[in-house]
């Protein structure tokens, strides 16, 4: 995988990147280990520098991969005490990316393993279903269970979703899915391309 190149900061809609190629987008809970999945994945420490940047958590981050492949880093959501106006602007942001993004061919949700799909993650779900898209489930965190249990987690986080949905096991930790994962990225990212030439 090419290194990602950091590309723009979207408060809005009007700060999106042109809608051409593919880009997916990763999505999780605060503290869920978005960040450091995205950083091992990509091979590289500096998108979670940019992504945790004061003033820069609550927007999209949008990073390029070579011709027009894309990571988009959406902001994490569940933050103890967040004023409305912040959840209401979270909100309507969310929203116009998810109802722009021709380009979005798979989103990827970060599940701490350990707390397993909290409402809030259904919540998302619900508003990611009805774009019918190709959905991976990251059960980061995974080197903090034991491997019978992490394996429980992973089947009822599956059977939860149904057959839509790859789950996979993931410690940057211990590079635990980092392979699949991106195997799983690589196959979006090439998902029609020959429509596009
Ligand atoms: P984000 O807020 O979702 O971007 O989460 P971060 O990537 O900042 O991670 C939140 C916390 O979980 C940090 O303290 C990380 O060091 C920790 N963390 C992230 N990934 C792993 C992992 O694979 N294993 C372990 N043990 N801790 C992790």
């Amino acid at each position: 995988m090419s290194s990602p190149i950091f590309l723009t900061s979207a408060a809005s809609r009007a700060d999106f990147p042109d809608d051409t190629g593919r880009e997916v987008a990763f999505a999780g809970r605060s503290n869920s280990g978005k960040s450091t999945a995205l950083n091992s994945i990509a091979g590289v420490r500096k998108l979670a520098r940019v992504s945790k940047t004061p003033g820069r958590t609550q927007l999209i981050n949008f990073f390029e991969l070579g011709s027009q492949r894309r990571l988009v880093d959406l902001p994490g959501y569940g933050f103890a005490r967040v004023p409305a106006g912040v959840k209401a602007r979270w909100r309507s942001l969310l929203e116009a990316y998810f109802g722009s993004r021709a380009s979005l061919t798979g989103v990827v949700l970060t599940v701490d393993i350990r707390r397993g799909l909290t409402g809030l993650d259904e919540q998302m779900l619900e508003w990611i279903r009805p774009l019918e898209l190709p959905l991976a489930i990251l059960l980061t965190k995974a080197d903090k269970l034991g491997r019978g249990a992490a394996l429980t987690r992973a089947r009822e986080v599956s059977a939860r979703l149904g057959p839509g949905a790859t789950v996979m096991r993931f410690s940057a930790l211990q590079s635990t899915g980092v392979a699949e994962a991106r195997a799983w990225l690589e196959a979006r990212w090439a998902a029609g391309e020959q429509d596009l030439r």
